[in-house]
């Protein structure tokens, strides 16, 4: 549409009016910040983080995508915080995303990477600290007849919203009920002189009887109707709406692919309006799908005050470990991911080529049972040395009695952690959180085991209620035979020859056929007698290797434990 002279004078001036002390153009903000000077390809990729709460499990979702795209195209992954919902800022809130992302090594390359703290060209890179970045850019809108001033008030907006539901049109400030739209410039720019209160509202030129056509780099081709709201863009508080902001930001920090959540999908016709608008390329779109979770029968999307897998940090504190998480990631990102993994057991997701047209658009699942099996592989792959760091450096900040009783014996606790794992044959796989090695190994660790026993009780009188005749007084017989006979220079195989001879001296059978053939000649099995062992030195049902364990603990600890439980069993 060509503008009349006289209308275009008038539009600067509003311009001028609203914004008299912008003197920068949109020209001198692309000189500013200039195109990265990248190879081709490379993708420019960020998340935009509103620190409003706790960092969600969603976030951490974008940022794998993110730092995927980024790293495979050696392109640039960065943070934009977007802070311009101010009322709903929570302190710390910036500060423990960067602590999260750096925890699940997803660290930006650049833009915000702590309280304060940012590094890169294109900054800043707070939306807070941007605002004359987009006074700019709206008065540019103003002047080409494209942003006006709207005076509507709170109040008469929820009325026509109230009006339009109640005649079943569709709500929103459109058409005829785009009431500032359709004032006059000259009414607009003596209002303005007068003093009164406005927002900036963008001047669509869409219709929502037309479709349009866009292309989601994992969706496909989607259509759309096109919009015609005229969205704010400017708030009563100086800030910019979301999008708004967005269409600014992506562009002068180039990013080139725009990863964000679905629930933004809608909002695509809103954005191509303004970027063309502002005369600016559009980005490439990549909306993701929402993690769901389980709810009995059906799925929902995931609560903040709900879930507790919605927040981050529980997986941190909860001691998943990190390549056990990003893998889950990578699992529900790329379908084929899992296939690859299994055939590159020894590779890292980091080296899996992320595809964009194999990621799921239904919603995706947060499936814990699944993300447990997958922490448990990878703590398996670990050495006892690694898990001793894990273990360190999780107990530091979550368990710190745990990280001090390991600290007075870290040779110990090293042979502890690398039982069954290191020059193992078969790794054993009972932990896949590091929360849970203090109770796996506890009893390893006399102060805390006493307590377990002390609190939880003996596990051996649980016994004889599976089977009748291992009676208190059989398991007495058995220990108090065994303890005299242990002898801890024995190696494995005379160790267990001494075990089975003491088992037969009190009739427990050491031929598991026999035994099943004819169980009520004896009083048990060799596995009972050694359960019996096993769970007067540990109080565990399942544990590695008692051999291991007996020799672990010495045999004056192995020993007093079998008094310990004959006493308890008397
Ligand atoms: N601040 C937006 C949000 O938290 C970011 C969306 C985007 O990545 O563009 O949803």
């Amino acid at each position: 549409m060509e503008m009349d002279k006289e209308y275009e004078r008038k539009c600067f001036e509003l311009a001028y009016l609203i914004f008299p002390d912008v003197n920068e153009t949109v020209d001198d903000l692309e000189i500013r910040y200039p195109a990265r000077n990248l190879k081709e390809g490379a993708k420019v990729v960020r998340i935009g983080p509103s620190p409003t709460g706790m960092m969600h499990t969603g976030t951490l979702f974008q940022a794998m995508v993110n730092r995927k795209l980024a790293s495979q195209s050696e392109g640039v992954f960065y943070v934009r915080v977007e802070d311009t919902d101010q009322k709903r800022e929570v302190e710390g809130a910036v500060q423990e995303i960067i602590d999260g992302l750096e925890h699940f090594d997803l660290m930006p390359d650049e833009g915000v990477i702590g309280k304060d703290k940012e590094k890169g060209d294109y900054g800043p890179y707070t939306q807070s600290k941007r605002r004359e970045i987009y006074r700019i850019c709206a008065k540019h809108l103003i002047e080409i007849g494209r942003a006006y001033p709207c005076f509507c008030t709170p109040e008469m907006l929820q009325k026509t919203h109230d009006q339009q539901v109640a005649n079943k049109i569709i709500p929103g400030y459109y058409g005829v009920y785009a009431k500032c739209r359709n004032r006059s410039i000259d009414e607009a720019i003596e209002r303005v002189k007068a003093g009164e209160k406005f927002i900036l509202r963008f001047r669509s030129n869409g219709s929502h009887l037309n479709k349009i056509a866009f292309v989601d780099d994992a969706r496909g081709k989607i259509e759309m109707a096109d919009n015609d709201e005229d969205i704010v863009l400017i708030k009563s508080d100086g800030l910019p709406t979301y999008h708004f902001a967005h269409v600014c930001d992506d562009h002068f920090m180039h990013t080139t692919h725009v990863v964000r959540a679905e629930e933004w999908l809608p909002s695509v016709p809103k954005h191509l309006q303004l970027f063309e608008a502002m005369g600016f390329e559009a980005p490439h779109y990549i909306h993701t799908p929402t993690i769901m979770i389980k709810d009995g029968d059906s799925k929902r999307k995931l609560s903040k005050r709900k879930d507790k897998v919605a927040a981050v940090s529980y997986f941190i504190s909860a001691g998943y470990p990190v390549e056990g998480l990003n893998d889950y990631l990578m699992t529900i990102l790329n379908s084929d991911f899992e296939m690859w993994k299994s055939q590159n057991k020894d590779k890292s997701y980091k080296d899996f080529t992320f595809k964009l047209d194999k990621m799921s658009s239904a919603g995706s699942l947060l499936d814990i049972p699944k993300l447990n099996d997958l922490s448990k592989e990878a703590i398996a792959r670990m050495t006892g040395d690694e898990v001793l760091k894990c273990v360190l450096e999780w107990s530091k900040e979550f368990n710190k009695d745990f990280y001090d009783l390991l600290n007075k014996d870290l040779k110990y606790a090293r042979e502890v952690f690398g039982l069954e794992r290191d020059n193992a044959t078969k790794i054993r796989k009972d932990i896949f959180k590091w929360e849970d090695v203090e109770p796996t190994f506890r009893y390893f660790f006399d102060e805390n085991y006493k307590n377990e026993l002390e609190t939880e009780g003996y596990i051996i009188k649980t016994l004889t209620e599976e089977k009748a005749t291992l009676t208190p007084e059989v398991m007495v017989k058995a220990l108090e035979a065994y303890k005299t006979a242990y002898n801890e220079a024995d190696d494995k195989d005379t160790w267990f020859a001494r075990m089975k001879e003491v088992a037969e001296g009190l009739n427990f059978c050491t031929n598991m056929k026999e035994y099943k053939a004819n169980p009520d000649a004896y009083v048990g099995s060799i596995a009972d007698f050694s359960s019996i062992v096993r769970m007067a030195v540990t109080n565990r049902k399942n544990t590695p290797d008692i051999y291991s364990i007996m020799h672990l603990l010495g045999k004056d600890r192995t020993i007093a434990r079998m008094e310990d439980t004959i006493e308890k069993l008397k």
